[in-house]
């Protein structure tokens, strides 16, 4: 049976809130019809109408391989046929976090003593702040605006990813009084971490952040901020949690931590987090994530600590396989060729931009990048949103009727695969001007 994306929508609708399981999905703020689909190959995703797309959005993140990795594939298909999850110990897990704790590593320094899998970032980062909890005996957690951590509770509150498209400050249903526990900052700025903690230092428990933000739009860390607070931390007793769920894996071998401490990106030498959270890439397209770090803060999670935290599906077998699979091959030239596509594609779309005089800078954070409508590039959550946003939804749309797939809200990472080839890359080339035209028509 044929059905088009718009039949498709009308009836998700009706069983589903908004017709999408996740809120970014929906086209909230780009409008339109969502896509549905069905398969996807390397740099490729087909939907229900059977038109194909070149594809920015990668799972958010995920498939740094490309979709349908044979490898990925092939190990996964192995698992299932061993079966598909035992809620007891298998070998794999322990060869994943061992591959992760010694990729983990730059300058010299091993930061991942222990690591526990999840299933989800939002687990990942709910763990590490209970973690970082029970650690200190303290209650207060300071995030920055515009950080995006998942949805639990606590990291609501000024986030990015669907909370920016939808112009939401925060989510109903999270209790005030745990709302009053998470402080928020402004990005960028030590300044107002040292206030923060001159007034609270006692009662911090940590700080999280995205080891570069990318979730309103990419804002990277100024040079030596994130040693800077980690510093700041460690002297008032706190502990710093870098998330690293959309990074890890994905901007390096050992993540944005790794470009810091390796010296790849300047100001971030000779430091650790106490704590990080993995995503997306970790787990290949499945759902796999993990927290890890100091492993004497670890330790302190059941059964050996009083934090507790557990899950049904944690280590999930084909999970695992998937992670394994493509952390092995995600090499030091899966790393070359999305480095080279990034700058590529950012300079393609830039010089398309500049010739309709749409005046916008590109914002980078290793081979993530995105663009903003703006004059100057944006440090913070309050610039970001001063950009010219609306010129994004018909910039989106033309190339979406071109057959490429971006993210649907300028406040997101475009990410790119290794997998994307020269014809690709082409093909997304050829569909800018008449989007670079939509965007300065707005
Ligand atoms: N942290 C960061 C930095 C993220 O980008 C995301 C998801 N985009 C999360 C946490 C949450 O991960 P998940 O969607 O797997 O719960």
């Amino acid at each position: 049976m044929t059905t088009t994306n718009q039949q498709q929508f009308e009836r998700a609708q009706h069983a589903i809130p908004g017709g999408v399981n996740s809120p970014v999905r929906a086209f909230g703020s780009v409008g339109g019809t969502p896509r549905f689909f069905v398969s996807g190959t390397g740099p490729y995703l087909t939907d229900v109408e059977g038109r194909e797309y070149v594809d920015l959005v990668a799972s958010w993140g995920p498939a740094l391989l490309g979709h349908a990795h044979p490898e990925v594939v092939r190990a996964v298909q192995d698992a299932a046929a061993r079966g598909l999850s035992f809620g007891a110990s298998t070998p794999g897990e322990t060869e994943l976090a061992e591959l992760v704790e010694a990729r983990v590593s730059a300058g010299g320094r091993h930061p991942i003593g222990k690591l526990r899998l999840v299933s989800t970032g939002t687990e990942a980062t709910m763990t590490a702040i209970r973690l970082a909890r029970g650690f200190t005996g303290r209650d207060l957690l300071v995030k920055f605006a515009g950080h995006y951590h998942g949805h639990s509770d606590s990291l609501l509150a000024e986030a990015g990813s669907g909370l920016a498209t939808l112009s939401l400050p925060g989510s109903a249903g999270v209790p005030a009084a745990v709302a009053a526990q998470t402080l928020v900052l402004p990005y960028n700025d030590v300044a107002a971490v040292r206030a923060a903690f001159a007034e609270h230092g006692d009662r911090i428990a940590a700080i999280i952040t995205e080891a570069a933000a990318a979730n309103m739009g990419v804002v990277a860390p100024d040079p030596g901020f994130n040693r800077t607070i980690g510093s700041i931390a460690r002297e008032h007793g706190a502990l710093l949690i870098l998330d690293e769920v959309l990074t890890g894996f994905r901007v390096g071998e050992a993540g944005w931590w790794g470009l810091e401490a390796s010296g790849a990106v300047p100001g971030g030498e000779d430091w650790e987090p106490d704590l990080f959270a993995f995503g997306k890439v970790i787990g290949g397209g499945m759902p796999l994530a993990a927290l890890g770090g100091r492993a004497d803060v670890m330790d302190r999670l059941a059964p050996l600590g009083p934090v507790y935290q557990a899950g049904t599906l944690s280590g999930n077998p084909l999970a695992v396989a998937a992670g394994i699979a493509t952390l092995r091959a995600a090499d030091a030239g899966v790393y070359e060729r999305v480095t080279s596509v990034a700058n590529e594609l950012s300079a393609a779309v830039s010089d398309a931009l500049s010739a309709e005089g749409v005046e916008h800078v590109v914002q980078r954070a290793g081979t993530l990048f995105s663009f903003a409508f703006a004059a100057e590039p944006p440090r913070d959550y309050t610039a970001v949103k001063r950009q010219e946003a609306f010129r994004y939804p018909p910039f989106f749309h033309a190339m979406l009727s071109a057959g490429v797939n971006l993210p649907p809200s300028v406040f997101e990472a475009w990410f790119v695969t290794a997998a994307h080839d020269s014809d690709a890359v082409g093909r997304m080339v050829e569909a800018l001007p008449a989007a670079a035209k939509a965007a300065a028509a707005a």
